[in-house]
């Protein structure tokens, strides 16, 4: 992409409306735009980067055997009626009537719309297991929306549902969302942290949330500092292993890490006194084990073996694709700008032409972005006709992870600059060697 041909509106001063870094920046690098309270327009940068995110999210989720697909945002007040939910839900529920006056509303979360298509299409238990998913916006009327898309009021969900025969089989789908969510968040180079939660309205005996720990989360928590050092990293996963994915979860889950709601001094005095940690982090997921909570109400039920009527094992199971981008930035910037990891990020590299117009230059950054795009990459050439000071802060607000700029002085010595942005260390090198390492590094991702 040419930047002189995209549409980035970066903003020069900071919003005075932002109060932590990661709406700021989303306001100043032009990603988003405030509709009304809680409700955003997604800029084309900031579209670019929510469809990363959930191409990240969709690829782990069919991996671990999910179905994708899709329920409507509104939603008939009946089938919430039916599951005994639709009094219960209060005021984050935005409630509306139709013209025929028949009550509607815009799905906070889909249970029911996921039990309805269950119930009226599965029979047997020689159907299961089956998990279905979606990634769907949601409303939910928060009191307080605050921090960009961090609570928003409309923000981009990745829901599952699990349905299995027996309390066994839905923990096993239990674990594989764990560990699936771990890689997921590892592949956006996050660390979340699986801690043990309330189960709230959703209700059930088994919830972890998954945490990122920044300053500026909402959530209070108490963890073993040792949990921060388990990672999954490349291992093979074989979701269908279910000794394997217990043992996943029996790992990252047996050290003390909980959140306010479920935290137990008692228990936390039992960690080392060195290793106990209270911080703040950020939920970006949470998975439900429910048994049968909604599969009774609604006869979402299958015959068995013996050819018995008998209610399905649930499990829903949230990712928070949208907060995730506010939680990328909060753990990825500098007083500049965003520093995206190399796994998403909008652009794997920027071009920065400081003589716009020399012949020479012009040339050479032409060459880099073709080469570079013929190998796959992605590269954002900035090739305005703006003095270099104003290129660089662009760049680096924007937070490419590579730049390289290129400049009648180095070309006479035949040599281009690449920068790393998260280390600010610079290397002089021929074009060719230029894009090669460019294409090394994102090959080995
Ligand atoms: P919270 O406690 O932050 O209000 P929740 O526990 O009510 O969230 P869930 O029902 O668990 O939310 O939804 C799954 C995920 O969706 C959450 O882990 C979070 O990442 C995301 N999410 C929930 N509410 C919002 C919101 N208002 N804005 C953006 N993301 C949200
Ligand atoms: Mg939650």
């Amino acid at each position: 992409m040419r930047l002189s041909r995209y549409f980035v509106p970066v903003l020069k001063e900071n919003p005075t409306e932002a109060q932590i870094v990661s709406h700021r920046l989303m306001l100043r690098a032009g990603m988003i735009k405030q509709a009304s309270a809680g409700i955003y327009s997604w800029l084309p940068l900031g579209f670019k980067m929510l469809r990363k995110l959930e191409n990240i999210v969709h690829e782990e989720q069919v991996r671990a055997g999910h179905i994708p697909m899709l329920m409507p945002t509104l939603q008939s007040a009946d089938l919430w009626r039916e599951s005994g939910r639709y009094d219960g839900y209060g005021e984050e529920m935005l409630r509306m009537k139709d013209r025929h006056g028949r009550d509607m509303l815009f799905s906070p979360t889909a249970e029911e719309m996921f039990t309805d298509v269950f119930r009226s299409h599965v029979n047997s238990y020689k159907d299961l297991p089956l998990t279905l998913y979606q990634i769907q916006w949601k409303f939910r009327d928060e009191i307080r929306p605050r921090f960009g898309v961090m609570r928003g009021r409309e923000f981009l969900m990745k829901d599952g549902y699990n349905f299995d025969l027996t309390k066994e089989d839905a923990l096993h789908a239990y674990n594989r969302h764990l560990v699936s969510y771990l890689r997921t968040y590892e592949r956006m180079g996050l660390q979340a942290i699986p801690m043990r939660a309330d189960s709230g309205p959703i209700g059930g005996d088994y919830t972890h949330e998954f945490l990122v720990l920044a300053e500026t989360g909402e959530s209070e928590v108490f963890y073993d500092s040792k949990v921060t050092d388990i990672k999954l990293g490349k291992r093979d996963i074989n979701y269908d292993d279910v000794a394997q994915c217990q043992g996943v979860m029996e790992e990252f889950t047996s050290l003390y890490a909980r959140t306010d709601e479920t935290h137990e001094a008692a228990a936390f005095d039992q960690v080392p006194e060195d290793r106990r940690r209270i911080a703040r982090g950020i939920e970006v997921g949470q998975i439900f084990y429910f048994g049968t909570q909604y599969s009774e109400p609604l006869g979402a039920t299958v015959v068995n073996e013996s050819g018995e009527r008998t209610p399905v094992h649930m499990g829903s199971h949230g990712i928070g694709v949208s907060r995730l981008l506010g939680a990328l930035i909060e753990a990825n910037h500098d007083e500049n700008g965003i520093i995206w990891p190399e796994g998403v990020t909008p652009f794997h590299c920027g071009i920065i032409n400081l003589k716009q117009g020399d012949e020479e230059a012009d040339a050479a950054c032409q060459a880099l972005y073709d080469s570079l795009t013929a190998l796959g990459l992605d590269p954002l050439y900035d090739d305005r006709n703006e003095r270099a000071g104003g290129k660089f802060a662009t760049m680096d607000l924007l937070g490419l992870p590579w730049r390289i700029t290129v400049g009648p002085r180095g070309l006479k010595n035949g040599v281009v600059e690449v920068t790393s942005r998260r280390t600010g260390d610079s290397e002089e090198m021929t074009p060719t060697q230029a894009v090669e390492k460019i294409a090394q590094i994102y090959a080995n991702l």
